[in-house]
């Protein structure tokens, strides 16, 4: 497995694939691999000829207060998940090589990113969408791949390849999760035994959500109650958010009656964690 740091020698590998006619396919991912990015590599893997996954713990998109130091990073492991996958090269510059001195521009997209995470992450998108842009500009892929987990964020990069005229197919990918129902995430490695049983009232809360609106519940409060109630069974766990939003325009939603995103954010400790599912 192939991993490249510079820009200037990953460019010099696209063109040669794109001289020979190559369909590039690009994972977006910031390490510490698990099987949710494995199966975006697999995606890309069957869609295109050639597969260049990228590695990159995006300074710009954490918050003074988050774990950009802690965040695991583990490249050696990450090859050989990436290789097993079907990848082709993997990306992985440094902050400097990404950020040069006097880095000076910044993708914002407005109204998508008011709420949900971007509400309680302020500048986390604006941290995104400039890598991805990035990471576009550098790549040149044919098709892109995004998790449904973080289901803001593929919303907001769809807008902004839309917007921003980039010749790019985005392709969502569902959530991976463990056999106990918990969603597949890099910081779930942050959890104690104890907090990993805990984690558990996420996926347990939103199924509970999701048992109510196949029941006909139509009120979004009467849905937050429920969730809220659920979640609040565990000492372990502190709200960040409980939203029901229309999926598309990510607007909140009083009344259920059209497709909705219900999205959750939750501290286990020090651990934030997110899930979500779509109501149709
Ligand atoms: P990250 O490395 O956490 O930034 O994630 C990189 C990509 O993998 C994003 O598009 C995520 O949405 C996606 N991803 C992360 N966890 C999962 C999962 N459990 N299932 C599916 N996709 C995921």
């Amino acid at each position: 497995m192939k991993v490249v740091n510079s820009i200037k020698e990953l460019r010099s590998h696209i063109n040669t694939w794109k001289r020979r006619g190559h369909e590039i396919g690009l994972v977006p991912t910031m390490g510490y691999l698990h099987e949710g990015h494995k199966s975006l590599i697999n995606a890309a893997s069957d869609d295109n000829s050639k597969v260049v996954v990228s590695i990159f713990v995006n300074p710009i998109q954490f918050g003074a207060n988050e774990d950009l130091d802690s965040y695991p990073r583990d490249i050696e492991r990450d090859s050989k998940i990436c290789e097993a996958a079907g990848a082709d090269l993997i990306f992985n510059p440094s902050p400097e090589e990404m950020y040069g001195e006097n880095f000076s521009t910044y993708i914002d997209v407005e109204g998508l990113t008011e709420e949900l995470c971007g509400a309680k992450r302020p500048g986390h998108f604006r941290g995104v969408c400039t890598v991805v842009s990035k990471l576009f500009n550098i790549v040149n892929p044919t098709r892109a791949y995004f998790g449904e987990k973080d289901a803001q964020q593929l919303a907001v990069i769809k807008r902004m390849v839309a917007d921003l005229n980039f010749d790019i197919e985005i392709i969502g990918c569902p959530i991976v999760r463990e056999e106990d129902g918990l969603a597949k995430s890099s910081r779930n490695t942050y959890l104690s035994e104890e907090e990993r049983k805990a984690s558990l009232v996420l996926n347990r809360s939103l199924l509970k959500a999701k048992s109510a609106l196949k029941e006909g519940i139509k009120d979004s409060d009467k849905l937050v109650q429920i969730i809220s109630q659920e979640l609040n069974k565990e000492p372990l766990a502190k709200i960040d958010y409980i939203e029901i939003v229309d999926s598309t325009s990510l607007k909140p939603v009083k009344n259920i009656d059209r497709p909705v995103l219900v999205a959750i954010a939750i501290y286990i400790g020090k651990t934030r964690l997110i899930d979500n599912f779509i109501f149709q």
